[in-house]
Order: C-alpha cells, then sequence, then structure tokens
C-alpha cells in the first residue's frame, strides 16, 4: 500500500497590541484554498504545493486539508480560530490511515482565548494519530515556539532568513527529514534553549549573514539534522514570547542540548551588533532632503507584516511639511481614499482625508489636497516565491510627493508595488516603504542605500518600553541581564 501523507497550512501573526480584529474575512481575503493549495500562488500555501510534488514523484497519496493565512493582526476570533482548526482535524481524523503530516503553520498566532493555538493544534494532531505517525511542522521563524509544540511534533523545522526568501528550501528539508524519520534511518531529538531576547534580526546583514551561514554548515554533521533560531514575535504579550534555539539531533537529546546552548551563547554575544541603526523620523526626513539618489526609508513601526494598520501619517505629514521632492511613499491602507481616487478618474485633483484611521498609533489623518495619477485593479507584489495582493491600488501626487494608497493592507514586499504604476523608481530620490525588512531581498539590489525609521507604531522597535505582562521572565533589553535571578 502506498506511502499516505496529510499535509495543511493554517497561519497568522498576531499582534495583540493591534487594534484589527482577526476575523473570517482577513483570511478569505489574504488566502483561503479547500481544494489544494496549488490553485492559488500565495506564498503561505508554497510548503503544500512542494510537499505534493515530491509525494507524487514518490509515487505516495496526499490527503491535502485547508490552507490558509491572515494578513497579521490583533487576536483572532476564537470560534474563527476554532473552525479553521476543527477543519483540519475534522479532514485528518477522515483521512483514515495516515503515515505522515506535514503542516506549515505560523507559530504566533494567538486567538481571543488561546496564547498558543499551533500548541493547541499540534497536541490534538497528535491525539488522532497517535505516537507512532511522524509530524512535521514548518514554522515562521517569527514564532513564540513552545514546549508544548516541540513535545506534539517529531520534526519542526524554520525559515531561516529574514527576509523569508527560504520558505521552499526549509519545506523541503523537513520532508526529508521526515521521511528519513519514517523509514528509521534516523532517530530526530529535538532541544529547546530560551535565549530571553526581544529584538530584530536581519538576516541579509553582517553578522547575522555569518551565523546562519554557520548554522546551514553545521547540519547534517556530527549528528545534528537541524539547526533552527526562532527570533520570536516581540508585539505579542503571551507566555513563550521571545528568542529560542531549537536543535535537532541524530539519537542523541545531549548533543542537540549542546548545540541549542552554543548557538543561544552566539546570540547573546552578538546582541550589540546585530541591533538595527534606526533614524527618527526628523532624522529621515532631514536625510531625504540631502540625498541625490534612491535611498529607502523603512518605517518599520507601521509594518503590516507586523500586526500594524499601515495608515500611519506620521512620516507622511512630515515629508509635507518640509516640502519634500522627489518621494514615492507607499503602502497606505486606506480603501476609502482609493475608492474616492478610482471614482474621481486618472487627472483628477480633489480634497483627500488620508489614512490615520486604524488605531491613535497611526496618527491623525491628513487632509491634503492629491492629484489622481494611475489606477490599479487587483493589485499583487512578488513575495517568497509566491505572490501577495494588494488590491486595488492608485498613485497619488501630492506636491513633489508621489503616495500609493491601497485597498488590502499588505507591506511593501517589492519594487512592483510602486512599478506596476509605470514609475521609474530611479526617478526618484527617496523611497518610503512601510516594511521592516522584507522589501529588503528585491529592493536592495536596485537602490543605492537603506535605511530604517523608528516613527511611532503599533510594531514600533522600542522594546525597552513593550509591556509585556505574560511574559512571565525577564527579557533583554527590557533588563541588562535576563538570566540573573532577582530576589524579591
Ligand atoms: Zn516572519
Amino acid at each position: 500500500m502506498s506511502v499516505r501523507v496529510f499535509i495543511a497550512a493554517l497561519g497568522t501573526e498576531t499582534n495583540t497590541f493591534s487594534a484589527i480584529p482577526t476575523g473570517w474575512n482577513a483570511f478569505l481575503e489574504s488566502h483561503f484554498r479547500r481544494d489544494g493549495a496549488a490553485g492559488d500562488s500565495h506564498y503561505f500555501g508554497g510548503p503544500n504545493r512542494l510537499w505534493r510534488e515530491r509525494c507524487d514523484s514518490l509515487g505516495y497519496a496526499v490527503v491535502e486539508s485547508i490552507s490558509t493565512f491572515a494578513q497579521p493582526s490583533g487576536p483572532t476570533k476564537h470560534s474563527v480560530w476554532a473552525e479553521l482548526r476543527d477543519m483540519v482535524l475534522d479532514d485528518l481524523r477522515a483521512a483514515g490511515a495516515i503515515d505522515m503530516v506535514l503542516l506549515h503553520l505560523h507559530g504566533a498566532m494567538v486567538s481571543t482565548a488561546s496564547p498558543d493555538c499551533e500548541g493547541e493544534l499540534l497536541v490534538a494532531v497528535r491525539e488522532i494519530v497517535g505516537p507512532e505517525v511522524v509530524v512535521g511542522v514548518e514554522l515562521d521563524l517569527h514564532c513564540h515556539l513552545t514546549e508544548r509544540m516541540i513535545a506534539a511534533s517529531d520534526v519542526v523545522v524554520l525559515y531561516k532568513e529574514y527576509p523569508h526568501t527560504d520558505v521552499l528550501p526549509r519545506a523541503d528539508d523537513l520532508f526529508s527529514i521526515c521521511e528519513r524519520t519514517r523509514k528509521g534511518d534516523i532517530t530526530p531529538k529535538m532541544a529547546l534553549v530560551d535565549c530571553r531576547m526581544l529584538a530584530v534580526w536581519r538576516t541579509s546583514l553582517e553578522p547575522m549573514r555569518g551565523l546562519v551561514q554557520e548554522m546551514l554548515a553545521s547540519e547534517g554533521s556530527d549528528k545534528i539534522i537541524s539547526l533552527s533560531f526562532a527570533h520570536g514575535f516581540p508585539w505579542a504579550d503571551v507566555p513563550d514570547v521571545g528568542a529560542k534555539f531549537l536543535a535537532i539531533a541524530d539519537g542523541d537529546l545531549a548533543v542537540a542540548e549542546d548545540a541549542a546552548r552554543r548557538f543561544a551563547a552566539k546570540i547573546w554575544d552578538l546582541r550589540y551588533d546585530t541591533a538595527s541603526t534606526l533614524l527618527t523620523p526628523a532624522a529621515a526626513v532631514e536625510a531625504a532632503r540631502s540625498c541625490r539618489q534612491a535611498t529607502v526609508f523603512a518605517d518599520v513601526s507601521d509594518n503590516a507584516g507586523a500586526g500594524a494598520g499601515s495608515d500611519s501619517t506620521f512620516l507622511l505629514r512630515a515629508l509635507i511639511d518640509d516640502d519634500a521632492q522627489k518621494v514615492i511613499l507607499g503602502l497606505i491602507w486606506d480603501p476609502v481614499a482609493v475608492r474616492f481616487c478610482f471614482d474621481a478618474g486618472i487627472g483628477a485633483t480633489i480634497g483627500l482625508r488620508l489614512g490615520g484611521k486604524t488605531s491613535p498609533y497611526s496618527g491623525a489623518p491628513l487632509d491634503t489636497v492629491v492629484t489622481v495619477k494611475g489606477l490599479v485593479e487587483h493589485g499583487r507584489q512578488p513575495f517568497a516565491g509566491g505572490d501577495q495582493p494588494m488590491g486595488d491600488a492608485v498613485l497619488v501626487g501630492i506636491g513633489g510627493i508621489d503616495v500609493v494608497i491601497n485597498s488590502i493592507r499588505t507591506q511593501v514586499f517589492h519594487p512592483e508595488a510602486f512599478t506596476q504604476f509605470g514609475c521609474d523608481l530611479s526617478s526618484y530620490r527617496s523611497i518610503f516603504v512601510k516594511s521592516a525588512q522584507h522589501f529588503y531581498a528585491a529592493f536592495e539590489p536596485v537602490v543605492d542605500a537603506i535605511h530604517f525609521v523608528a516613527a511611532p507604531g503599533v510594531a514600533s522597535p522600542e522594546f525597552t518600553t513593550l509591556v509585556l505582562n505574560n511574559a512571565g521572565r525577564p527579557l533583554w533589553p527590557q533588563v541588562d541581564d535576563p538570566f540573573v535571578e532577582v530576589s524579591s
């Protein structure tokens, strides 16, 4: 009888400080398939497509459940989470005898009642399939990696890259490791170490580039099967918030524990070298005034990919006040403004109330006069081997500043966010993107410099003041040394 493999994808990343609720619409708008992920190019369905291809080439039977993803925002309504969870579990029960379960999850999904959705799902999966069936999980590195997830799984593999350029290679790794486990060639032993750190690590830049290379080079020798650095997702007030390091060794837990501790120590030792240089909004506007060639300024605090509204007005207002020239800025999520511009038409000059809608973190709406320069229906951007919808979108001019406004909330991933309007990016001196890091892979080859800006926002990188009442233990940089026991 042929080997039978069950696959599913279910994810979102929850910013517990975000005022944007996550309900059914958020999943349906971003990515939801019940009939196989192959029909959708969304990046989150990529692993399912890859696993199906590998199964097909081996003559294995595939049972595919849902593939879905919601744009990061606030906690998922618990009944919606429960419905999605039960779709996967019901499909698994209905599948009958299964040899391997492969799941693509995010790892930082919080419902209005559960701080660890993925842990809850994996425990239920294990109860259904029993201890003998191999359960493998691919997670985003921005996860709250919990002991419960590890205990319920045989193999957990995280993306190593931020930007997430390796979603598919890690899916391939997971398939190979699970297949060797199923055949009895290896016995994965997983060890998890808590780094007790809150930070953003950019793997495009040294010294993180070197650390990722070292992780890759260490796999496959000295019993080490897989190494994963869970960067964590800081904007979530849950017990497992913070960075962790996961090592998997063949049959030897002590080897896994030693590797996880060694890499966690390296990350701790590099904590000041891996910290991002961040400009204040005033410094960014000043720098935009003086730059002569295409320079990117990333508004990391209003990153939709971290649950922000992507509609903050702080930087745009400062640029207008400065009478900035040859600037393009995007993406501002404002479906009402998009509708007004579509109805006004190309060439129209209209008064427009723009942005500042989702919460006080986004600042006040901006009342301004815009000229409609471009309209795009159903805009999309390439990302991580797939693409991302940005909805109907418009290009408007405000003095010397061009702005892209869109109707499906998403961050800037790719120059196509702008160039699909026919813009030539080299004609702008500065490009303001609402994104923390994913833009980097596609922009870096075509721009002259990249700066990161810490404006106010719901994904502010000021971790020292982030209020985490449920973290349960001290975290750097909120304390200098989180491993010192404080006597009460
Ligand atoms: Zn991520």
